[in-house]
C-alpha cells in the first residue's frame, strides 16, 4: 500500500559487504517511506523475484520478522505474519452486513487474500476478482499459495486479468458486495484512474439494491490522513451510510484505514450477534475479526473524527 503520497520510495540497499562485520550488517534491507523523513527498515533474507511488469514494480522477498511480502512500487502490499488483519478488516465487516453476499466483486486484489476470504463464506456463489497485472497473480500463485490458500482453484472464483474500470464499464452484472483492493490512487498507480467522481457513481452502478462497497482507504495517521479524508468526504455524496473504520498493520508500520458504503445499512452499527451469526458460518477460524474487534475497528478517535468532520477536498 502506497504510504508516502509523494510517490513510492521504497527501495533496496545492502550494507558494505565487508568480512567480518555483525551478522545484521550483512542482510539486505527493504527501505519503505511512510513520509520524507521516515522509514522503516526490513532486513531481507530472501529475494524471489524483483523487477517490473508491465504496470508496477514488483519484489516478493522474505524477512525475518514478517516473513514473505509483497511489495508493490516499493510500498508492502501485504505481509505473511499480519496480512489477515487487513484482509479479514477490509471484507468481513462489509459480507456481514450485505443484504446479499453471494455475488461478490473484487477490484484488484492480486495476490488472492481478499478472493480467499470472500470465499470463506458459504454464502457466496460466485466471486470474481479483476487484477491488472498478471504478473503479480502469476507470482502470488507461485510463491505465495498461503495468501489465496486454494482460492483461486474454487470453483466459485472467477479470476479475470485486465482493468478494473474497463470490467465494469463492460459488466452488466449487479453485485451484493464490492471491494476494491486497488493500490493508492498515484499519478504514476495504473489504479490512480478508479479514485473519481465518475468511477464511484460507475461503481455504484454495480451494486446491487441495499448492496456494500468497502475500499482499503488509506492511512489513518495522525499525519496523513488527508487522503482517507478526500475518499470519505467524496463518498458521502453518494451513499447515505459511509463509514470509516481503521486497524493498526504491523507490517505497513502505520493504522490503515478503510470506507464501507451503503444507502442501507451503517455497517459501523452492525449489531453483534448479526457478527457473530456470520463468522460462525465461516470456513475456518478467524485470526482477527469478530464482534469485539468490530467495535474496535469502528470506534474513531477524536482526532480522526474531528479530521472527517472538517470541511476539505474531495474528488471530482
Ligand atoms: N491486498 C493488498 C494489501 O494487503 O494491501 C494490496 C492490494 S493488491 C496487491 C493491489 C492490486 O491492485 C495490485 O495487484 C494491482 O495490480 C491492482 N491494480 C491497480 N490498478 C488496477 C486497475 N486499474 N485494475 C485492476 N487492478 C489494479
Amino acid at each position: 500500500m502506497q504510504k508516502n503520497l509523494a510517490g513510492s520510495a521504497g527501495f533496496f540497499f545492502s550494507f558494505r559487504q565487508e568480512r567480518g562485520m555483525p551478522k545484521t550488517e550483512r542482510w539486505q534491507w527493504y527501505v519503505e517511506e511512510s513520509a520524507p523523513s521516515e522509514q522503516h527498515h526490513h532486513a531481507i533474507d530472501r529475494v524471489f523475484f524483483e523487477g517490473r511488469s508491465d504496470f508496477q514494480q514488483v519484489a516478493v522477498v522474505s524477512t525475518p520478522v514478517f516473513g514473505k511480502m509483497l511489495i508493490l512500487d516499493g510500498d508492502t502490499q501485504s505481509a505473511e505474519g499480519d496480512e489477515k488483519i487487513y484482509h479479514e478488516t477490509l471484507v468481513h465487516p462489509a459480507l456481514a452486513a450485505a443484504a446479499d453476499r453471494s455475488d461478490v466483486l473484487v477490484l484488484g486484489g492480486g495476490e488472492g487474500a481478499t478472493l480467499r476470504e470472500a470465499l470463506r463464506s458459504p454464502d457466496v456463489r460466485r466471486c470474481t476478482m479483476v487484477d491488472i497485472d498478471g504478473l503479480v497473480v502469476d507470482l502470488a500463485k507461485r510463491f505465495l499459495p498461503e495468501w489465496s490458500d486454494g482460492a483461486f482453484e474454487d470453483r466459485r472464483a472467477r479470476v479475470i486479468v485486465g482493468d478494473a474500470l474497463q470490467f465494469m464499464r463492460d459488466d452488466r452484472d449487479r453485485y451484493g458486495v464490492i471491494v476494491s483492493d486497488l493500490t493508492e490512487p498515484l499519478e504514476d498507480s495504473p489504479s490512480n484512474a478508479l479514485f473519481n467522481e465518475d468511477v464511484f457513481r460507475l461503481i455504484k452502478s454495480r451494486l446491487a439494491e441495499g448492496g456494500v462497497y468497502v475500499l482499503q482507504a488509506s492511512t489513518a495517521s495522525f499525519h496523513n490522513a488527508s487522503l482517507h479524508c478526500k475518499m470519505a468526504r467524496t463518498l458521502r455524496r453518494h451513499y447515505a451510510h459511509v463509514a470509516s473504520f481503521f486497524t493498526h498493520v504491523p507490517a505497513f508500520d502505520t493504522d490503515w484505514a478503510f470506507l464501507a458504503c451503503s444507502d442501507r445499512i451503517d455497517v459501523a452499527a452492525l449489531d453483534a450477534s448479526v457478527i457473530d451469526a456470520y463468522c460462525s458460518g465461516l470456513r475456518g477460524e478467524n485470526f482477527f475479526y469478530d464482534a469485539v474487534t468490530h467495535r474496535r475497528l469502528f470506534s474513531l478517535p477524536l482526532y480522526l473524527r474531528r479530521a472527517l468532520a472538517a470541511e476539505g477536498e474531495s474528488f471530482r
